[in-house]
């Protein structure tokens, strides 16, 4: 139910950590991460709170980049297998979800009757279907945005291509979203009190826009690929 994000040159497991603490209010019946460096991605997941995540998680994998999730199931049991973030079969794509997609048994049926999945959660179906638009698009961006536009219901989605370690993709509708832009990094998260420890930056979201954030830039876009400009706000810190 709150999702982050953090790309950058530092480690950024703590940073995860943190912010998924800040969003704990929103649901916690399970939490995951999941960080990618020249080795690949490491992903730790609980069925429990973040104190007992940060048990699970690994100090001495680092990496500047990942994604993290606290979860408030609502399609599948709260459980390991269940928690964010998903993989997509190849292990290429990694995801984290918030909200509810309403057509995902459609989807399924329609785009991934050859993909076993892993979980039991509508979103398992979001990494998957990236894959396979993937494979017929070859561009990440493209397949990307093709995903989201098939989406029904709500959503605040971040995603990881182990391919390629400078992005993070980000989409959402109904659900919160914002982009934190920091000095050489930069942050996503679904309250800005989950990222206030960084920046005090933040780019609102509208519904049905997806933004490609790289370590020194952001770009946000509608979902038919048309650029959106728009000015960053300043976020109170109170303690
Ligand atoms: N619908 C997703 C699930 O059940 C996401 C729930 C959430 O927002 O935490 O896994």
């Amino acid at each position: 139910c709150g999702i982050v994000g953090y790309i950058g040159q530092n480690d950024t497991k703590e940073i995860l950590l943190k912010g998924l603490e800040k969003l704990e209010y929103r649901g916690y019946d399970s939490a995951g991460i999941a960080v990618q460096n020249e080795d690949g991605v490491h992903t730790f997941k609980v069925k429990g709170r973040i104190a007992a995540l940060r048990q699970a998680v690994d100090e001495n994998v680092y990496a500047p980049m990942g994604i993290g999730h606290t979860r408030w199931a609502t399609h599948g049991a709260p459980s390991e297998e269940n928690a964010h973030p998903h993989q997509s079969a190849s292990g290429r794509f990694s995801l984290v979800h918030n909200g509810v997609i309403e057509n995902y048994n459609e989807l399924r049926e329609e785009y991934l009757q050859d993909v076993p999945l892993k979980s039991d959660t509508d979103t398992e179906i979001i990494v998957q279907l990236i894959e396979k638009l993937h494979e017929k698009h070859k561009d990440v961006t493209e397949a990307f945005r093709q995903t989201v536009r098939l989406l029904k219901g709500s959503y605040a989605v971040a995603v990881m291509d182990r391919d390629n370690p400078d992005v993070i993709l980000v989409a959402k509708n109904k659900s919160p979203l914002l982009v934190g832009l920091g000095d050489g990094f930069n942050v996503v998260a679904s309250d800005s009190m989950a990222m206030l420890q960084v920046t005090n930056r933040f780019v609102e979201l509208l519904d049905q826009e997806i933004v490609i954030v790289k370590r020194n830039a952001i770009r946000i876009q509608k979902l038919d690929g048309t650029p959106v400009e728009r000015e960053h706000f300043i976020a109170e810190i109170d303690a």
